[in-house]
């Protein structure tokens, strides 16, 4: 999936999260909880040193190839979020645990929009199924990265995407004003 897909299937789903986050504490603890998703959707492909972020990264892009880190591997599966949420869980500040919580959510949908690809994930729930693909819907339905349906379901993320902020930003809540 390409980096404006990842952001803005992020940005949608991140919409409850922030919608809640800005009720109960505010629209600052909001916002960072928002980039925090956001960032934690682009972080997986830090393994691809053509990728939005490992273009900014090279050092750590080239540095994982380097030791042999593949694509869509390690930086995709399943057990990194869990550990970061571990490791967030097992901290005594509330506010840095929630935000490692929103980058694992952020790189759980990372997951999500590449197992909507052709590609899937390999070894996604590792070190259980190591050898299987992992996607979500069959093949048939899945797309290519940088296809022409890719780009489609892009264009009605960016429709649900300015619905929902706008929806968010003018609300009775006032969210931002
Ligand atoms: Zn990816």
């Amino acid at each position: 999936m390409t980096v404006k897909g990842h952001v803005l299937l992020a940005s949608a789903f991140a919409y409850p999260i922030i919608d809640y986050v800005a009720m109960d504490y505010g629209n600052s603890e909001a916002l960072a909880i928002y980039i925090a998703i956001i960032f934690g959707s682009l972080l997986p492909d830090i393994d691809e040193p053509n990728s939005y972020i490992g273009n900014k990264a090279l050092l750590v892009s080239y540095g994982l190839k380097i030791i042999g880190v593949r694509h869509r591997t390690i930086t995709h599966w399943l057990i990194t979020p869990v550990l970061l949420s571990a490791f967030g869980f097992s901290l005594d500040n509330f506010y840095i645990s929630a935000i490692l919580y929103a980058v694992a959510f952020g790189i759980l949908l990372h997951d999500v929009g590449d197992m909507l690809t052709k590609g899937g994930i390999y070894g996604f729930f590792f070190p259980f199924f190591s050898n299987t693909k992992i996607a979500l819907l069959p093949r048939v339905l899945r797309f290519k990265t940088f296809s022409i349906q890719e780009y489609i379901i892009v264009f009605f993320l960016l429709l649900l995407n300015a619905y929902i902020y706008f929806k968010l930003i003018y609300n009775t809540r006032g969210f931002l004003f």
